[in-house]
């Protein structure tokens, strides 16, 4: 009798966790989800006398001013990446998993850096995003970066998508794992609670689509990646799942520079017909890479609004092709967690110079997403609303946007040209009907 209790006492507390109960009336319905991006970590970062010397992704320009958590002229110091995701584990907002879109190298010629430097990069912020926040399931894809020499994704296996695959075994399963190993790609189903609808998050590998990419130039279909993600959503729909989509290289169009796509435009426009096709299964789509934040609205052939894209500012606050610098940024998106479906996002930021005075980081709110703007959801329909709001002549809701783009950091108003590049690379994502407004409005 008395084995049968120790036996009780011993499975008890694993039965409660194992088998929680799920009670409809009073669940809280709102999941949660980081998403970071675009860490790009210095391991040069040094506060020295010589502003030529802080950091090497200067390339020898005069840091601006430069302080424990870097520079705007600099890629990330560790202490940035630290504090980012020390934020993150001390967060009253408790998230149910985490999107981390890629980009950890430094911006470094190609012969400063190696496939062993970009292994041992990916290694070491898993380990760091691991340690801080052991307890939190990742979902990661790879940036341009993630790779050498940047850009130059392969299609059929590779050094680096061998040990990335080692290294990210703790949050994937046997099956992303093979197709990681293959094209640098997955898809893994996430369960709210035992009764809810699946959400599947695909994870693509748009590094292969990218323009600078030459392997990939001629290719139809590179590592098989289009047959397989269409494949995969129809299989979705079938078993009745919803869909995540994250990436890194985001579709449509550059908010910055006229005509112009960051994905080759044949690719551009076979994955935007994909994402149309399948809009009843996708609930979000969710990138990194321009640096920026910033939201699109995919429209379907009549021009109805069928899907929200959302591109995540990066932690890094380098200015690396442009003007314009950005304070380091990360995100939580709310979500229904019987439909997946958006509800919200909570944006976080650093003042980098505040922090470099005080050497303290102080992570802020910077916005809430249906507050600032007045929309009810993150649901196509607001987000149609508000960028067609975007479009009229002195939107206030266009200068907020604005602000947020490049994380409160300085810089003149978005006006004549700037804003009709903004404003059409929100609302079209396909050639055809980007062009016709830029053409109609530049
Ligand atoms: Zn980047
Ligand atoms: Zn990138």
């Amino acid at each position: 009798m008395g084995g049968v209790w120790v036996w009780l006492l011993a499975i008890a507390p694993l039965v409660v966790h194992a088998f929680p109960r799920w009670d409809t009336r009073t669940i809280d319905v709102t999941g949660k989800f980081w998403h970071v991006t675009d860490l790009h970590v210095d391991f040069s970062y040094r506060l020295t006398e010589d502003h030529t010397k802080v950091c090497l992704t200067s390339k020898g320009e005069n840091a601006s001013n430069p302080g424990v958590f870097g520079d705007f002229l600099c890629d990330s110091p560790y202490q940035l990446i630290l504090s980012a995701f020390q934020h993150i584990n001390k967060s009253e907002q408790k998230a149910n998993f985490m999107i981390w879109t890629g980009d950890s190298m430094p911006h470094l010629p190609v012969n400063d850096l190696s496939t062993k430097m970009v292994i041992d990069m990916i290694g070491n912020m898993t380990t760091t995003i691991r340690t801080l926040l052991p307890d939190l399931l990742v979902y990661p894809a790879f940036g341009n970066h993630d790779y050498w020499p940047q850009d130059q994704f392969p299609v059929a296996g590779s050094e680096v998508y061998t040990a990335a695959a080692e290294f990210w075994k703790p949050w994937l399963n046997d099956d992303a794992l093979y197709t990681l190993r293959k094209g640098g790609y997955y898809s893994q189903i996430y369960r709210s609670s035992p009764s809810a609808q699946p959400l599947r998050i695909i994870s693509l590998n748009t590094n292969l689509y990218y323009g600078p990419n030459k392997v990939t130039i001629n290719m139809t279909d590179p590592a098989g990646q289009f047959e397989w993600l269409e494949d995969t959503l129809y299989a979705s729909r079938q078993h009745k799942e919803k869909v995540y989509i994250i990436a890194h290289v985001p579709i449509g169009f550059l908010p910055y520079f006229a005509f112009t796509s960051a994905i080759q435009k044949p690719f551009n426009e076979r994955l935007v017909t994909i994402f149309r096709n399948y809009s009843d299964v996708l609930a979000g789509q969710f990138y990194g890479h321009i640096h920026r934040d910033s939201i699109m609205v995919l429209l379907n052939e009549k021009e109805n609004p069928v899907g929200s894209v959302f591109i995540a500012p990066s932690v890094t606050p380098i200015r690396p092709y442009e003007e314009s610098g950005n304070n380091p940024g990360f995100r939580i998106y709310h979500y229904d967690s019987n439909t997946y479906n958006l509800l919200d996002l909570w944006h976080y930021y650093l003042n980098l110079t505040d922090a470099n005075l005080k050497e303290e980081a102080i992570w802020k709110l910077e916005y809430i997403m249906t507050e600032i703007y007045k929309i009810k959801d993150l649901q196509p329909d607001s987000m149609e609303d508000l960028v067609k709001r975007f479009a009229k002549p002195d939107s206030l809701e266009f200068k907020t946007y604005y602000k947020n783009h490049v994380v409160q950091y300085e810089l003149e108003d978005c006006v004549g040209r700037c804003k009709v590049l903004q404003v059409c690379s929100v609302q079209y994502l396909d050639s055809d009907s980007y062009f016709k407004c830029a053409q109609e409005n530049l």
